[in-house]
Formats: structure tokens, sequence, C-alpha cells
């Protein structure tokens, strides 16, 4: 059997591990959540985050659906609540300043805080085996830096509780600091990101900053960037460098104030995004978020997930 295959095999059969896992309801004594329990998916008008939004609005959480197109939104949340569920709809562009504040304003009138906040807007233009930076400022401000300004605006506004508010950032196995075939080739920049002494917002931002800068000026193929995807795949290591830091920063909080936050790779997934290519429907590659969110009783955090399992960075 060729690696291919036993990859195949192997997918196939945590599906079914997870299919399984997805049958057996939480307990009473699990369940911290509630109908009183608010959760934010960004980019919630379709795909991954319109499933993310759907399995929370069915554990009986109050949903707020947001969309950048305000007609969009309110379609996919109209779509819900004709189900029965309890979820608003509220415009949110994650790279526009603007919209966030008035976001986060609206929340707090409205509901005071949230409870989970999902990270999970993004972009990315190359499919098969491109690698265009056409759109690399596009995508690093959407997927980190939009990423990173919903954490720092609606960290103030998580309630606290006995049983800690949740952030959960989508991200990628294609962002991971040491991927065999698709990583940064500058060693020592690589260990500073990789160092939790050395890791900091400032080298995070730096990193990126430099790539952005070298596309500029036509520089960046001979930068020892990712190979693969290359905008998209430094735009989700960035995401998950920076959810271990928060996780360090947020750790400092006293006990019924804590913030747990985490990231994961839905997997290759049939979404707009991947023009429906995928091993992965968009309902399960939302299961891990839900699965993270909604964690009983092992207070986890800084980690990365794929199919409800820890990855390596
Ligand atoms: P889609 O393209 O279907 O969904 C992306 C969503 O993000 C859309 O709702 C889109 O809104 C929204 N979005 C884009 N920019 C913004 C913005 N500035 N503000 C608010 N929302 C925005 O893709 P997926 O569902 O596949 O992607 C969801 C997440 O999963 C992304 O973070 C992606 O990187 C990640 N991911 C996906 C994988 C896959 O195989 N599909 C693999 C690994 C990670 P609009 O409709 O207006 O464009």
């Amino acid at each position: 059997m060729g690696n291919k295959e036993r990859a195949k095999e192997r997918r196939e059969k945590r599906r079914q591990e997870i299919s399984f896992l997805r049958t057996i309801p939480y307990s009473d004594h699990q369940r911290w959540w509630s109908s009183d329990t608010i959760a934010v998916v960004t980019g919630a008008n379709r795909g991954i985050g319109f499933e993310i939004a759907h399995q929370f609005a069915l554990h009986g959480l109050t949903v707020i659906l947001t969309s950048r197109e305000t007609k969009v939104g309110e379609e996919a949340a109209k779509v819900l609540q004709q189900g029965g569920l309890n979820v608003v709809f509220h415009q949110l562009d994650v790279v526009d300043p603007f919209s966030i504040e008035l976001f986060a304003d609206w929340v707090k009138q409205t509901f005071g805080g949230i409870d989970i906040l999902v990270n999970n807007a993004g972009v990315n233009f190359n499919a098969g085996s491109d690698n265009s930076v056409e759109f690399a400022e596009k995508v690093i401000c959407t997927n980190y830096f939009g990423t990173k300004n919903m954490i720092k605006t609606m960290t103030p506004l998580m309630r606290p509780s006995a049983s800690g508010a949740r952030i959960v950032n989508v991200s990628s196995r294609l962002g991971r600091l040491n991927g065999r075939r698709n990583r940064i080739g500058n060693l020592s920049l690589r260990q500073q990101l990789e160092d939790d002494d050395s890791l900091s917002e400032e080298l995070i931002d730096q990193t990126v900053t430099s790539f952005l800068e070298q596309v500029k000026d036509g520089s960046w193929t001979s930068g020892g960037w990712p190979q693969v995807f290359t905008d998209y795949s430094l735009s989700k290591l960035a995401v998950n460098t920076f959810t271990r830091l928060m996780s360090r920063v947020l750790s400092d909080r006293p006990e019924g104030q804590k913030i747990y936050i985490n990231c994961y790779c839905p997997g290759w997934v049939k979404t707009a995004m991947t023009g429906w290519a995928g091993h992965t429907s968009p309902e399960e590659g939302a299961d891990t978020a839900v699965w993270l969110a909604f964690l009983p009783d092992q207070f986890v955090s800084g980690k990365f997930f794929a199919e409800r399992r820890e990855i390596n960075y």
C-alpha cells in the first residue's frame, strides 16, 4: 500500500471515530453552557463558519452569526432561525476597525459580553500548484491581523465564569512552524518564533511585515518563506504563533476570569475557498472548533489541533 492510500485509510478511520464520538451526547456534568451562553462566529455566512454557528445553535447556545455582507449574513441566519435555532445576525468585517468597533459596542449593549469567540473569517487566493502573492496583503490582513484585532477587541468583553471563556482560531496545517515540506527556511527566525522566551507580538508582526515588504520589492521568492501558498501559509503561521502567545498572556488572569485560546486545522474542506475540492465536508470541518469550544473539564490552552487531537505547531 502506498503512502497516499495509507493516509486515506487513516483519514477514513478517524472520520468514523469522530462520527461515533459525535453521537455521544454531553452529560449534564460536562455541559457548562446553556441558552445564555453567547458564541460569536466570524465569516459565518457560508462554509465552515456557517457550520460552526449551526452546530453551536444545535447545542442550544445563543449564536451571533456575523458576516461582512449584511444581506448574505441575514439570509444565512434566517436559514438557521427557520430551523428554530437561536441565532442573531450582525455585520462584521474583520479588516475594518470601524466595523469591529460598532460590533463590539452592539454586543456590549445587547448581551453585556460573550463567552465564545471563533475566528473563522479567512481568505486564500491560490489553488492547486499556484503560488501567486498578488493578494498577499489582503491575505495577511484578513487572516492574521483580522484575527488579532478581533481577539484584542473582544477579550475585554469575555464574561467571567467558572468554566472560562473560549477562543478558537480556525487555522491550517500549512501554517506549521516545522512542517516537513512547507516551512520558513530561516532556522534562526523559526527558532525565535518557536521559543516562548523570544516569541512576541512584535516578532510576529515583523515577520509578516518583512514578507509583505519583500512582496512589494519583488525579492520574496528568495526570502526563505513557506513554498506552498506562501502568503496564506505565513498568515496561518502567524495565527498559530499568536495563539500560543495569547495563551501565555491570558494565563495570568485570575480564577473565574480565565480565557482559554486554541487553534485548529479543519482539514481539506469542500468549500468555496477550495473550489469545493477536498476530503471533508464543512460539517466535519466544523467539528473540532465546536469540540474545542466545549472542552468540559480539562482546561487546555495555547495548543494546535486537528480532528480532535493535539498536533505539533
Ligand atoms: P469560505 O471561503 O467558504 O469562507 C470564508 C468566510 O470568511 C466567508 O464567510 C467570507 O465572507 C469570510 N470572510 C473573508 N474575509 C472576511 C472579512 N474581512 N471579514 C469577515 N468575514 C470575511 O472558506 P472556508 O469555510 O473554507 O474557510 C473558513 C476558514 O477555514 C478560513 O479561515 C480558512 O482559512 C480555514 N481553512 C479552510 C480550509 C479548507 O480546506 N476549506 C483548510 C484550512 C483552513 P464572504 O462570503 O463575504 O467572502
